[in-house]
């Protein structure tokens, strides 16, 4: 039996690494996840076969309750509502994690009676998948607009309390380590490092989401890989290892492309200290404002346009339309260009995804540094629901959270058209001088209706 359980979680493992390589993009991103969910249904089954199991009545609830609460929420999910997604399923895994530290500490009555290295691997788990599920949770209320997207900090006092109960829960762990075992000792330490994941992700303003929710996805890998160690549970250490990894690469990639330190993020909230964050609506500062037929015409007569998408496109699902303008401005011989910021949307790659759902050819598709050097040689910038990853803020204000962030530099072309419903802010919660800029003309709507309106002009001239 032993070694058919062995031979299935190799299976399993495989899976999920041929899995993963079909998340590399978006056509093949669809079987990547499939063949991995194939080799989780595996790798269950294989845990479920170890001899000795334990109840079964309560792993056949513990089952019944995810698949009842998991499978509608994820049929259900609006694409804009994924990163929140995200973000809550991978805290439930971290918070997972932590109760099972929990148990284990109960059941072997402290970890005074197990080798150092389960103690020391237990306790690492217990605090990271803590601080993982809560500091998820508050990313997920940000993400959900529940709680401010803007930086929530302590001032000062935020560096102290960071450090005190960092060491608070690094003391308890000592504690337990070396022979502790009341309960009360392991419950102070998941709170402590619940704490932790509160006030590191609070002062973490919106623009800067990306690279936390990536972090907290990294950090809930390592905390079920050391768990998976201190059980002797190959498939917890394989998929935690796994998760760990990618997740470790993609946090370093959004940070070297939203130009942040990583441990400038674990230190207390980064991003340019005291924000002048104004919301954006409140201000009555005149712009200056266009219709869809002004904006064909202009387009019209130009010989390059770049689209510049952001999350408006995505609420709005207006990438069909936005191919289909392209492909009559292309009739017209224009050059037409697709405008990739890394962050922009909710999710890495989103824009992509998108983009490539409505056939938009992948040549077309230009990465931030690339498309920068090419806008003083662009007639339109056509804005399409993009705000954050185009504000200049970001390179003149340094008092602005965003400042630093590499942005789309569309106030170099020679117009800007930006689409969006009002005035309103983005995720970072602040203004954007872009939208005052004498270049600028603002086409207020949603953004599908505007690009259809666009389209049928384009059409009629
Ligand atoms: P923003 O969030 O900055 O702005 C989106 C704009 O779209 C809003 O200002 C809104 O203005 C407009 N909008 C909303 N709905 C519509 C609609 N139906 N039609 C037209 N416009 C609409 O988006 P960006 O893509 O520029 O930037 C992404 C932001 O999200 C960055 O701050 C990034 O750091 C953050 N983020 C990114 C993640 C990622 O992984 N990509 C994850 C988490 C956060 P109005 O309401 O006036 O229409």
């Amino acid at each position: 039996m032993t070694t058919f359980i062995a031979v299935l979680y190799i299976i399993s493992f495989a899976l999920f690494i041929y899995g993963l390589m079909g998340l590399t993009g978006p056509r093949t991103a669809v079987r990547g996840n499939w063949i991995a969910a194939v080799g989780m249904g595996i790798a269950v089954i294989a845990t479920l076969l170890t001899p000795g199991m334990g109840n079964w009545l309560l792993i056949a609830l513990g089952v019944a309750i995810g698949v009842v609460v998991g499978v509608p929420s994820a049929r259900k999910v609006k694409m804009t509502a994924m990163p929140q997604m995200v973000a809550l399923f991978n805290g439930v895994g971290g918070g997972a994690v932590a109760l099972i530290a929990w148990v284990e500490f109960r059941t072997t009555e402290g970890y005074a009676h197990e080798p150092a290295y389960v103690a020391i691997a237990s306790l690492f788990a217990a605090i990271v998948g803590s601080v993982s599920f809560w500091g998820s949770n508050i990313a997920f209320g940000k993400l959900q607009e529940l709680i401010s997207g803007r930086p929530i900090t302590l001032g000062k006092l935020q560096q102290p309390v960071n450090a005190l109960v960092l060491i608070a829960a690094i003391v308890l762990a000592v504690v337990i380590a070396s022979g502790g075992d009341a309960e009360l000792l392991m419950i102070g330490l998941l709170v402590a490092a619940g704490i932790l994941g509160v006030v590191v992700v609070l002062p973490i303003g919106g623009a800067d989401m990306p690279v936390v929710i990536s972090l907290l996805n990294a950090l809930t890998g390592l905390s079920a890989a050391a768990m998976g160690l201190a059980l002797d549970n190959t498939a917890l250490i394989v998929a935690g290892m796994i998760v760990g990894a990618s997740g470790s690469i993609l946090t370093n990639l959004m940070a070297k492309a939203m130009n942040r330190s990583i441990p400038a993020i674990v230190a207390g909230g980064f991003g340019g200290g005291t924000a002048v964050a104004s919301g954006g609506s409140g201000e009555a500062r005149p712009v200056r404002s266009t219709s869809a037929s002004d904006t064909a015409i202009q387009m019209a007569y130009a010989n390059k346009v770049v689209v510049v998408p952001g999350y408006g496109m995505a609420v709005a699902q207006a990438q069909h339309v936005v191919r289909e303008m392209a492909k009559l401005l292309e009739a017209k011989g224009i050059t037409v260009a697709y405008a990739i910021h890394p962050v922009a949307g909710r999710m890495p790659g989103h824009m992509n995804v998108l983009l490539a759902e409505a056939d938009v050819p992948y040549e077309q598709l230009k990465e931030m540094d690339e498309i920068n050097s090419e806008f003083a040689q662009t007639d339109v910038a056509l804005v399409i629901g993009a705000n954050d990853v185009t504000n200049p803020a970001a390179e003149t204000d340094p008092g602005s959270p965003i400042y630093g962030m590499p942005i789309l530099k569309v106030n170099h072309s020679r117009s800007v058209i930006v689409l969006k419903r009002g005035m309103s802010s983005g995720f970072a919660g602040i203004d954007n001088e872009l939208f005052y800029d004498a270049k600028t003309s603002m086409l207020f709507g949603d953004a599908k209706s505007s690009v259809g309106e666009i389209v049928e002009e384009l059409k009629a001239l």
